[in-house]
């Protein structure tokens, strides 16, 4: 027997009107390419959605027809969000970091029929432009104060275009299965690959982020994303901001200076704040330096990468501000744990939460994980045993945008195979101990890289770190470490390995230390291990 209840269909359009209704005079503030203090309120950013909407109904698109946007967080982007997924289209961020060849494949891999970009952006779609013949027409996303000059065929600036729209649109009502949004894996191996949102599935991630356990976002925030908007939707905060009411902050290409956003923090009296661990480096170093201190930041979100305990302790010690380690990926929208303490946590030393807080959290309403060995065994949450992780629920994705049934992302009975190595303790909280591709093993025994990187980053002099296996005739594997070192400091490799001594098992002490100049990243900031084990896979070590 079937409930009686509405099926109202879970649509963004709904959260647009919800915010509007409920929470018109709140600010949104934004950085810009042609402002630095751009400052309205959610209801004239619906309303200036509802006339984006018009705008693009009347470019002639189809439902579900797919829309490119190139841009950094601020409020035009936020607008593009709505306008778009509001109207029946598909929002297609693209990572301007990603390499052109890589933006070509996926403009024309998703069939993007127009292209939303900033105006620092043209030069680089002026270059491709002959290789993404579909695309119909670009909007450059500012005034024609500041429109550049350009060979983008039927470019027009995003506010002449908007200009005489009108401000009342019906949105429309469909199936919300239907897909609001896309976004591609950087592809660290073989091309990039869509992640398909559903308006179903990012509602529901809405509501699931905004719980008091996983960030807690409440009509009293005020919200700083420093996650780009053009990355897993800014892990939802768009969407989960305005359910809530919160203030959002855009930094628009500011995102990753340190002084700015410790502005953007005062003045704005930030509450939230969220971004990847190299963001918040940055911003650390340039606070010590000119020994300012955040009094208005509660608790900072941090995830896409493991965050180091000198980072945790940093924020907690220098700034009071809680960190909340996440984690998540793409394919989950991303997220699928929080690190937020337990009743039976909260009494415990300073210390010991630390413990805890390195954890990347535990898995919130709407994410089951499970753990399993080489044989699809599950293992037990005993936060000892390691295995390959596997989730599923409604925003975990189902497969890969056109490549149905052919990715062999999911096992026979429908989890998604995250590619990280995972242990889980008695209470739920997850450690992620390496990507399966980047697992040391040595002498059969797995060896966490992200463990010994954390301790390794800890040291004082110590900008960046990596461990990757290198062949041993002895132990198959064995782990070398590759270090940064902070400007104008110095550390020896017998010094660092003494630092490590003690603070990891004996047997995970990598057999050597090599300094580098810089270490290689993906375009969402993550260390490209595959790129470091070629640069190091004839490397000898001392012990071999
Ligand atoms: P891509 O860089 O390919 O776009 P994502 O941004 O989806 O990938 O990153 C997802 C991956 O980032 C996870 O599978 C995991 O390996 C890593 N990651 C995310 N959060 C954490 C965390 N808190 N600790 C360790 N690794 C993390």
């Amino acid at each position: 027997m079937h409930g009686l209840m509405m099926d109202t269909p879970l649509l963004i359009s709904w959260i647009a009107r919800h915010a509007e209704r409920n929470f018109p005079n709140r600010e949104i503030v934004s950085i810009t390419m042609d402002n630095p203090s751009h400052r309205y309120t959610i209801g004239e950013c619906i309303q200036r959605a509802r006339k984006l909407a018009n705008a693009l109904d009347r470019l002639g698109l189809s439902r579900g027809d797919r829309i490119a946007t190139l841009a950094w967080n601020d409020y035009r982007h936020l607008e593009a969000y709505y306008a778009i997924g509001g109207a029946g289209y598909v929002c297609h961020t693209i990572n301007p970091r990603l390499f052109p060849e890589q933006i070509v494949f996926i403009v024309n891999h998703a069939e993007d029929k127009w292209v939303m970009t900033d105006p620092l952006f043209v030069p680089l779609l002026e270059k491709i432009a002959g290789s993404t013949p579909n695309v119909a027409g670009y909007i450059v996303m500012t005034d024609d104060a500041h429109m550049p000059k350009t060979t983008l065929r039927n470019a027009i600036s995003y506010e002449a275009l908007i200009a005489d729209e009108s401000d009342s649109y019906d949105w429309p009502d469909f199936d919300e299965r239907e897909a609001v949004a896309l976004c591609y894996t950087s592809g660290t191996t073989g091309n990039p690959k869509g992640v398909l949102y559903s308006h179903r599935s990012q509602v529901l991630h809405a509501y699931g982020s905004a719980m008091a356990d996983a960030l807690g976002l409440s009509n009293r925030d005020t919200m700083l994303p420093v996650v780009p908007l053009f990355h897993v939707n800014a892990w939802g905060v768009p969407y989960a901001a305005l359910m809530v009411g919160a203030k959002l902050v855009f930094p628009g290409p500011k995102m990753g200076d340190g002084e700015t956003l410790y502005r953007l923090m005062e003045a704005e009296k930030v509450t939230i704040a969220a971004g990847v661990p190299t963001v918040w480096l940055g911003l650390l170093q340039y606070m010590d330096k000119a020994g300012k201190r955040l009094t208005t930041v509660e608790r900072t979100v941090i995830g896409g990468a493991a965050v180091p305990e000198s980072m945790i302790r940093a924020f907690r010690d220098k700034h009071d501000v809680v960190v909340m380690q996440g984690w998540g990926m793409t394919e989950m929208s991303p997220l699928g744990t929080v690190n937020s303490l337990k009743a039976s946590q909260l009494d415990l030393s300073p210390d010991e939460i630390i413990k805890i807080r390195v954890k990347a959290g535990r898995g919130i309403f709407g994410v089951e994980m499970r753990i399993v060995d080489d044989e699809q065994n599950e293992l037990p949450w005993d936060g000892d045993k390691a295995g390959a992780l596997q989730v599923r629920g409604p925003w975990v994705c189902s497969d890969y945008f056109k490549l149905e049934g052919s990715a062999g992302s999911h096992t026979g009975d429908g989890w998604f195979e995250t590619g990280d190595v995972a242990k889980i303790d008695p209470d739920g909280f997850l450690q992620i101990t390496d990507r399966t591709k980047d697992v040391i093993k040595s002498g059969g025994e797995w060896i966490s890289s992200i463990d010994v990187e954390n301790v390794a980053v800890g040291h004082p002099a110590v900008a960046e770190a990596a461990v990757i296996g290198v062949a041993h005739p002895k132990w198959t594997e064995r782990p070398l470490l590759v270090i940064v070192r902070k400007e104008g400091e110095d550390v020896s490799r017998d010094e660092l390995l003494a630092w490590l001594d003690g603070k990891i098992a004996s047997w995970w002490i990598p057999d050597d230390v090599v300094f580098v100049d810089d270490i290689p990243h993906t375009a969402t900031g993550k260390i490209k291990k595959i790129e470091l084990r070629k640069q190091f896979a004839d490397y000898r070590l001392p012990t071999a």
